[in-house]
């Protein structure tokens, strides 16, 4: 089996920055921007298999642009 720890994250889009995979409290996973806060949903697993599509799937939402854009009081 091949475990691949690195994702293919694409740029932030919303403002290209850059993306990375956030876990909260061991129980759930997000794809968050550093530069505009822009954000996946979360999605919560229960176990190591679980996490590791956890994972996939934030990776995959965020790569098609499915992200919550932080309100900047604008
Ligand atoms: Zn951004």
């Amino acid at each position: 089996m091949e475990i691949n720890p690195n994702f293919s994250l694409e740029e932030c889009p919303v403002c290209r920055g850059c993306g990375f995979v956030v876990h909260e409290g061991g129980w759930n996973v997000q794809v968050e921007c550093a530069d505009c806060s822009a954000h996946t949903v979360y999605v919560e697993y229960a176990d190591e298999t679980q996490k590791k599509e956890a994972e996939k799937q934030v990776v995959k939402l965020w790569n098609m642009g499915k992200v919550i854009k932080s309100d900047s009081g604008g």
